[in-house]
């Protein structure tokens, strides 16, 4: 079962998280297959965008959507990962194309998403009780370093955005295959706003802190990826920090696990044809009897035979009772 680990450094300012995405990540899959499956490659993209995603969710307990996305430039056009803030997540991702052929299911960033230097990374913050004409938050960083090299990994480009958009130094491994998507998190608790750190610290002390962010970064990223997708949370702990005093949190587990779901709906479908206009939905009936849409995230199928599409236009959307549908 899915589950996510929190903990901290006694004394240091430091935290962690682990997350574990089993069954969730498995029905997404299981979801995709009956449709159009994703290739390996794009599995473990998807995976570690989803385990990401549900990491930086929690991170900030955000009263919103957490939407991270990718725009590539290469066969991958866009893959998205969707967190609510009860840790349910959603994820989908479209391909022009085919990719390239892989060593064992592995394919570096670059080559799916970032093949002309172009490939970007949007990580949006959509509020729930989002005001008419308000913005939803959005940060944006490139696929490549300081130094316009590739990124080969998700997680480097999200350490890039934490510590560019949030100043926040943080450590990130990521890993998915067909059963599994987990990620590690270590993150620098910002003293700033800390009341009890008020005190301006000396430099020899902010040295010093920053020494043990390093040390457990450091350590942190000695972790493989298959130790992250075949150790129990207890095992990574004590392998990567046994010299450390960590403070092991009761996990979010069972009805609080992070879960997959899927927030479609017929009402949300209906809003988008109305968008479409008329015109366009009576040619889609003339040409194919009736509207159907199938979501991308989940492969629920919404149908629209011509009465409730005409329906979509009529005041409201509702029929409105003795009209024809009752006739
Ligand atoms: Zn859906």
């Amino acid at each position: 079962m899915s589950e996510l680990h929190k903990f901290l450094f006694e004394g240091l300012p430091v935290r962690g998280m682990i997350v574990r995405l089993t069954d969730g990540w498995q029905e997404l899959l299981r979801r995709r297959e009956e449709g159009e499956p994703f290739d390996a490659p794009l599995r473990r993209l998807l995976g570690e965008m989803s385990a990401a995603g549900v990491l930086m969710q929690a991170n900030i307990k955000f009263n919103g959507a957490l939407v991270l996305q990718i725009f590539g430039d290469g066969p991958v056009k866009l893959a998205v990962t969707e967190v609510q803030p009860d840790l349910a997540f959603r994820s989908t991702a479209k391909v022009v194309g085919e990719l390239p052929a892989s060593d064992n299911g592995h394919l570096p960033l670059e080559v799916m998403v970032n093949v002309d230097g172009k490939g970007r990374c949007a990580i949006t913050l959509d509020p729930q009780d989002r005001q008419p004409g308000q913005q939803p938050y959005q940060g944006v960083v490139p696929l490549h370093g300081d130094q316009k090299e590739p990124l080969h990994k998700l997680s480097e480009v999200l350490e890039h955005y934490m510590l560019q958009s949030e100043q926040l130094d943080t450590r990130l491994v990521l890993a998915a295959n067909d059963e599994v998507a987990a990620g590690l998190l270590i993150q620098r608790i910002p003293l700033e706003g800390e009341g009890n750190l008020g005190a301006k610290l000396s430099q020899e002390d902010e040295i010093g802190l920053n020494e043990h962010y390093n040390r457990i970064a450091h350590l942190a990223s000695t972790l493989s990826q298959e130790e992250l997708l075949t150790l129990d949370v207890d095992t990574i702990l004590r392998r990567l920090f046994w010299e450390e005093d960590v403070r092991h949190f009761e996990p979010m587990a069972g009805p609080t696990a992070p879960r997959f779901a899927c927030t479609c709906s017929r009402e949300r479908v209906a809003q988008m044809l109305r968008g479409l206009g008329a015109e366009e939905i009576e040619s889609i009936i003339a040409e194919q009897g009736q509207v159907d849409i199938g979501c991308e995230f989940c492969g629920q199928h919404y149908q629209f035979d011509p009465v409730d599409a005409a329906g979509l236009f009529t005041d409201g959307g509702v029929t409105p009772p003795g009209s024809s549908r009752l006739q």
